[in-house]
């Protein structure tokens, strides 16, 4: 089975301040690994247009981003927020990361694969309608599950985070849209600091797991296998996308949880099976965190093959 694997180059034109940990670094080591992975299929991403980002931003975020990115000088940075840093690039990057899912979205539906990895920086799970934060300046996945919805007409598709951090972008789109199902593991307590149990969306589309740090992987699978699962397949996505954080990984140095490669080919192994069952195999992975770039490469070349 052929996986698509959607490049996005313009990840190299959003340079971060010195130390910061979402570095082009990441890119390169899980590209790198990624082209080890056989019967994949590369293709490039595109920039997604504003329509597209407007499906699940503001028209005054994407001014704000557009507007700030505009006006940095060469070599230097401008906030957005404490942790997310732009440059003169940084909006391409972050337009072909959502665009690269939007296009993984169109080819999935056209039958050239049934899965496809999208392979960008910066994430984008912690960007709300109207907030970019946490590293991310537009939600990807948001925008791509909206594409879905509204460009390919599917009634129900699901967001399956599994980033050490809770989703928060993310679930917005699910409060206020019962087409989207979202569920989300995390570390609690860890940045953003949302996602308690007590977040149900509507009509229960919210499923939100925290545990503690040092959650046996054994446990993780354990929530993964009793709870998401069966939510997914009560849900019957059309089309299943996944936020593949893989700072989740017993190494990363954002969190502590104690995945292992094994466990993220598991994941995706379980994923697939549901896709299979109830969205005609459509499942769309996006890249979100993992900070120790060896761990990020073989936990995505883990996670895509399995695919
Ligand atoms: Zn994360």
């Amino acid at each position: 089975m052929t996986a698509l694997i959607i490049d996005s180059a313009a990840s190299a034109g959003h340079p971060v301040p010195p130390g910061h940990p979402e570095h082009q670094g990441r890119y390169d080591a899980a590209r790198a690994a990624l082209e080890g992975v056989a019967n994949a299929r590369w293709l490039n991403s595109r920039a997604a247009v504003r329509s597209e980002l407007e499906r699940f931003h503001t028209a005054a975020h994407i001014e704000r981003v557009l507007g700030l990115t505009a006006t940095v000088s060469e070599g230097d940075w401008a906030a957005l927020d404490a942790d997310t840093q732009v440059t003169q690039s940084s909006a391409a990057a972050g337009l072909h990361a959502a665009g690269g899912v939007v296009e993984a979205v169109d080819r999935v539906m056209r039958g050239e694969g049934l899965h496809a990895f999208c392979l960008a920086r910066p994430p984008g799970h912690h960007a709300e309608p109207d907030r970019a934060m946490g590293f991310c300046l537009f939600n990807s996945i948001a925008v791509g599950a909206c594409h879905a919805l509204e460009a390919h007409g599917l009634d129900r598709v699901a967001i399956v985070d599994v980033d050490v951090h809770h989703g928060n972008g993310s679930q917005c789109l699910a409060e206020v849209d019962e087409r989207v199902f979202f569920a989300s593991l995390h570390q609690a307590p860890l940045y953003p600091g949302t996602g308690t149990r007590k977040e149900t969306g509507r009509n229960g589309n919210v499923l939100n797991i925290p545990l503690p740090a040092n959650t046996p992987a054994a446990v993780w699978r354990q929530h993964f296998e009793g709870e998401v699962l069966p939510a997914l397949k009560q849900f019957q996505p059309q089309m299943l996308f996944v936020s593949a954080g893989f700072d989740a990984y017993a190494d990363d140095p954002l969190g502590g949880f104690l995945l292992q490669d094994v466990d993220y080919a598991w994941i995706a192994q379980e994923l697939a099976g549901v896709a299979e069952e109830t969205a005609d195999s459509r499942l769309v992975s996006v890249m979100e965190g993992g900070y120790d770039c060896p761990a990020l490469g073989r936990a995505a070349a883990a996670f895509t093959a399995a695919l």
